[in-house]
């Protein structure tokens, strides 16, 4: 019986990987390719991490998986919650070959925490609480992978990303823990039954985001990936043929140089209302996030951390006006008619009467609401370049999306633009500085064999129209 082993590599872009294969500088890569199939793979609209790899483990769309984004609205809330593998509506495919008696060994999937039971070995990935927390099923295996592999980790140091740390300091640190991750997965491949494995290679997708401008540094770590799937090939495949080998990214990637916020421009525009737009502590310059990040540059990192869980602070961070949360703390609800759901990349929700806490646009002036705005956002032109911001406005119905909990309106921006939440300045457009790189929309397919059904995407006046070629 054949098995299927799948290596995700977050972030592989299909430009780049085909520039580079044509360059002879994929040798691994080209190795699974040159007697299988390699293509063009259309990510998720918008093309985000944790929807798209539920895609490929689920084998559906996110509007009936459930996942849309990093983030997801509380029950009867207007705030969020990180996703977690529960809030996931359909099996994985490590669920259903469980369902068959067949062995999984499952390694570093974004946003499989808490991992669930299943016949064969789960470790999760990002989206995980730490190496604390209950990582890995079975239990009894946690000890054994702190002991044995100490650089391993559940993430690879976004938070200190985000806070400012640069790359090219953290870059040694990811390239270790990558490392003893794949060590760890030929470990458990080859002391283990399996029918099926599956890991996802991370550090591209983080090293694009913080250094795409950086073509030379970017390729390095293309080709570091390739020997690293070198490792796999010839510690685990090692030639033998019952191995069927994927590859697969979940987005590629693309360059960007200005953020829109679209939570301000809906404000501006009148469907976002919030009770007062000026909290007096803002003119002050008082900002949560200001406070934060001056406290970690004067060396008080730890401290912040500290506070930052006590009970104590997180009322005062409420309460603390916040550029990116500020208007969730302030809005009116009740006159509120459509908001950007955070962290999604690209969904604007409208505030539907029954479906949203509390819901003011009646359900039969959906549709139309919906288009005013489509047909408004459009229409947005950066004042300073002359280009328009959205490559596309999709609405719902337009992409046979019949989820009646889906948000209604998706935005694919143009070339260089990136989607941002909330500027509590009121700006519309702002400079990305430190951040050059967000997703694109064509990662890569890659097999040793030929697929036995392959979908040809196309677009077509603005569409994308999936055909499938058999
Ligand atoms: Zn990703």
């Amino acid at each position: 019986m054949d098995k299927l082993l799948l290596i995700g590599i977050d972030g592989a872009d299909f430009n780049i990987v085909r520039e580079l294969l044509n360059n002879n500088k994929l040798k691994n890569l080209a190795s699974i390719s040159e007697n299988g199939y390699f293509s063009r793979l259309v990510s998720t609209i918008p093309p985000l991490s944790p929807a798209a790899w539920t895609s490929i483990f689920t084998g559906v769309p996110p509007h009936k998986h459930g996942i849309w984004g990093f983030l997801k609205q509380k029950e009867g809330e207007y705030f969020y919650k990180p996703i977690t593998s529960k809030d996931r509506k359909h099996k994985a495919i490590w669920n259903l070959l469980t369902e068959k008696n067949k062995r999984s060994i499952i390694v570093n999937i974004p946003f499989s925490y808490p991992p669930g039971r299943i016949n064969g070995i789960m470790i999760t990935g990002l989206g995980s609480p730490g190496k604390d927390s209950n990582f890995v099923y079975p239990q009894s295996l946690k000890k054994f992978i702190l002991d044995n592999f100490p650089n391993f980790d559940v993430d690879l140091n976004e938070g200190k990303l985000e806070e400012g740390y640069s790359i090219y300091k953290l870059e040694k640190n990811i390239i270790k823990t990558e490392e003893d991750l794949v060590n760890l997965f030929i470990h458990l491949l080859n002391n283990n039954d399996w029918d099926f494995s599956a890991i996802v290679l991370r550090s591209l997708d983080v090293i694009q985001h913080f250094a795409f401008d950086n073509k030379m540094f970017v390729e390095k770590h293309y080709e570091r990936i390739d020997k690293l799937v070198g490792r796999i090939l010839e510690e685990v495949v090692n030639g033998k043929e019952d191995i069927k080998i994927i590859i697969a990214s979940d987005h590629g990637f693309r360059k960007v140089y200005k953020r829109f916020y679209v939570n301000t421009w809906l404000e501006k525009e009148g469907y976002l209302k919030l009770k007062s737009s000026h909290n007096p502590l803002l003119k002050l310059g008082i900002d949560a996030e200001k406070i934060r990040g001056f406290m970690k540059r004067l060396g008080l990192k730890g401290i912040v951390g500290k506070i930052e869980h006590s009970k104590f602070v997180k009322h005062l961070l409420k309460i603390l006006p916040s550029s990116s949360h500020q208007y969730l703390f302030n809005a009116d609800w009740s006159q509120t008619k459509a908001f950007f759901y955070r962290g999604s990349n690209g969904l604007i929700k409208i505030n539907v009467e029954g479906r949203e806490p509390q819901g003011c646009v009646n359900i039969n002036d959906v549709v139309k609401l919906s288009e005013e705005i489509k047909s408004k956002l459009e229409k947005i032109v950066d004042p300073t370049t002359g280009t328009k911001v959205f490559r596309n406005v999709f609405l719902k119905w337009d992409l046979g999306i019949d989820s009646y909990e889906f948000p209604e309106i998706i935005l694919l921006p143009n070339e260089g633009y990136e989607i941002c939440d909330y500027n509590m300045n009121g700006y519309l457009f702002e400079d990305v500085h430190g951040r050059p790189g967000d997703h694109g929309l064509f990662g890569i397919f890659m097999s040793n064999f030929e697929p036995p059904i392959k979908v040809e995407c196309v677009w077509d006046v603005g569409k994308l129209i999936k055909k499938e070629v058999i």
